[in-house]
């Protein structure tokens, strides 16, 4: 039995306060269905107080202000308070949202802990200030933090993506208020209580866990000079729209329906070792899972067996259980939508090959079944839409000019993987897909590789230098003949 986590107040400027308004969220344990934790729900008024804050923390403020070194230091003292307390984090983000706890230790916790660390280095040696001959005379081109900005993030990674926003924002000097989701609360206020001890300047990081109407409501605000929002397309989409009404900008990562291809000369075992994890990534609610599987129809029947046989072979259980490969879904509207696809899969006439329903032995909880769809076509409702559920398909193809085609077809663009007996030849492969990041025999999300979507999957891109700029303003100083500038900090 998880104990009952509860907390009366707000991080708002660098410190607990009493929320202005008197809402609660409860958060519900997706495995017991039971009250795990109770905390504030932050109010418009909140984030009126939390914009002021920043905003008068970035005009008037020393943390904008202060040599590099000291805002790397500060930071540093979170990443490494983070690495102390990653057991704890990944156990709380599990209880929250059913992550298996190994996968939370490592992608959660660790993985959070990583992107703190990359833009530490990153930051270190970035290039803020260039000098550089213009075609008119020298020019000095400066990189300056962009302001103020709102950070919102998702229930199924919420300190991995807290960590893509507010790593940057902290170093390029930016201040910032963290938006979790409603479902997953709670490690925020671990990560508020290592912000408070690292000694930030006041009203420089305020953490205000909000439902949609009250997100908008800062997403819109016009203390905000920058929203960087990870989320699903339909809100993205309204976030884009409320952000440009000021022209703020705008970072977006957005949903995925990525396809891992199996290429005819790829060694079966390895390809489905290093596809299973990928597919299933999250109990399925990964924006970068592999959930449309192209096998080349002279290899189907192989390859059906083998991907049927290992996804019924994954544990399902308590995500707090180290032993525990799939974990419930976050909560019960997720259970009846993944339900609801796998409805529209055997309507559509795709091939049940495993699960389909609620494990057996698991009576209570938000569980379905490690799922694999058959004979799928691409043109399918399974194949085009992102379930966000443990749902993979297998799509049978001709030839390679098929399968990139059918890789290629869909709304998204985010990630996707080729598998091959030959890197050069998964290279190639890799040249002609359109989207953001793409892996050749293996699974990843580097971070300091840039991160981010094509076509629907998003605008702008996170992780490594390129991630890092999008927290920065170019200004160009023309300077007289014969000057140049210091091309410093
Ligand atoms: P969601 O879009 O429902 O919510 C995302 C966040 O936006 C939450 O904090 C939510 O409270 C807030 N929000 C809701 N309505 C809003 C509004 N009108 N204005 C401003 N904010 C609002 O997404 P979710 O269900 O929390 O997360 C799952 C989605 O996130 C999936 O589509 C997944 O692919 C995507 N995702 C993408 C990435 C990536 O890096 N590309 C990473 C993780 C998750």
């Amino acid at each position: 039995m998880t104990e009952l986590v509860e907390h009366g107040e707000l991080f708002i400027g660098g410190e607990f306060a009493e929320p202005l308004g008197d809402e609660v969220i409860e958060v519900v344990s997706p495995h017991t269905e039971q009250v795990i934790g109770r905390v504030p729900h932050a109010s418009r008024a909140d984030v009126d107080r939390a914009v002021a804050a920043a905003r008068t923390a970035f005009d008037d403020g020393p943390w904008p202000r202060l040599p590099l070194a000291e805002r790397i230091a500060a930071v540093g003292r979170i990443k490494d308070a983070i690495a102390v307390r990653h057991e704890e984090l990944a156990r709380v983000i599990s209880s929250q949202n059913g992550s298996p706890y190994s996968w939370s230790v490592l992608a959660q916790a660790l993985g959070a802990l990583m992107v703190w660390d990359a833009h530490l280095a990153i930051a270190r040696d970035f290039p803020y200030e260039e000098s550089r001959d213009g075609a008119l005379g020298p020019l000095l081109v400066r990189r300056e933090p962009v302001g103020v900005v709102a950070a919102v993030v998702p229930w199924n990674v919420p300190q991995f993506t807290a960590a893509a926003k507010l790593a940057p924002a902290l170093l390029a000097g930016c201040t910032a208020v963290l938006k979790p989701s409603p479902e997953s609360p709670l490690d925020s206020w671990l990560l508020a209580g290592i912000a408070r001890d690292a000694g930030l300047p006041e009203g420089v990081l305020s953490v205000l866990p909000a439902g949609r109407e009250v997100s908008e409501y800062l997403v819109g605000h016009p203390g905000v000079d920058k929203v960087s929002f990870t989320g699903s397309v339909a809100v993205g989409k309204r976030v884009m729209e409320v952000a440009s009404r000021r022209l703020a900008r705008l970072t977006l990562e957005l949903g995925g329906k990525s396809a891992a291809v199996i290429l005819p000369d790829a060694d079966l075992e390895s390809a489905v070792a290093g596809i299973v994890p990928a597919a299933w990534m999250n109990n399925g609610q990964a924006c970068v899972a592999q959930t449309r599987v192209l096998v080349p129809r002279s290899r189907y029947g192989e390859f059906a067996e083998a991907l049927t046989a290992a996804a019924s072979a994954l544990v399902v259980g308590d995500p707090l259980d180290p032993a525990t490969q799939v974990g419930p879904l976050v909560a019960r509207r997720q259970r009846r939508r993944t339900l609801d696809y796998i409805d529209s899969g055997l309507r559509e006439g795709a091939k049940l090959l495993t699960g389909g329903g609620r494990p057996a032995g698991l009576e209570h909880g938000w569980y379905v079944e490690p799922t694999l769809f058959g004979e799928v076509d691409n043109s399918m409702r399974i194949a085009r839409e992102e379930i966000f559920g443990p749902v993979v398909c297998l799509l049978p193809y001709g030839d390679e000019d098929e399968a990139a085609r059918i890789a290629d077809d869909s709304d998204y663009g985010l990630s996707g993987s080729v598998w091959t007996g030959d890197v050069e030849r998964g290279i190639g492969f890799a040249r002609r897909i359109r989207t953001g990041s793409y892996s050749v025999n293996t699974f990843g999300l580097d971070m300091l590789g840039p991160f981010g979507g094509y076509k629907n999957s998003g605008v702008g891109r996170e992780m490594g230098p390129e991630g890092y700029g999008a927290y920065l303003e170019h200004k160009t100083i023309h300077l007289p003949a014969g000057h140049r500038g210091d091309g410093g900090n």
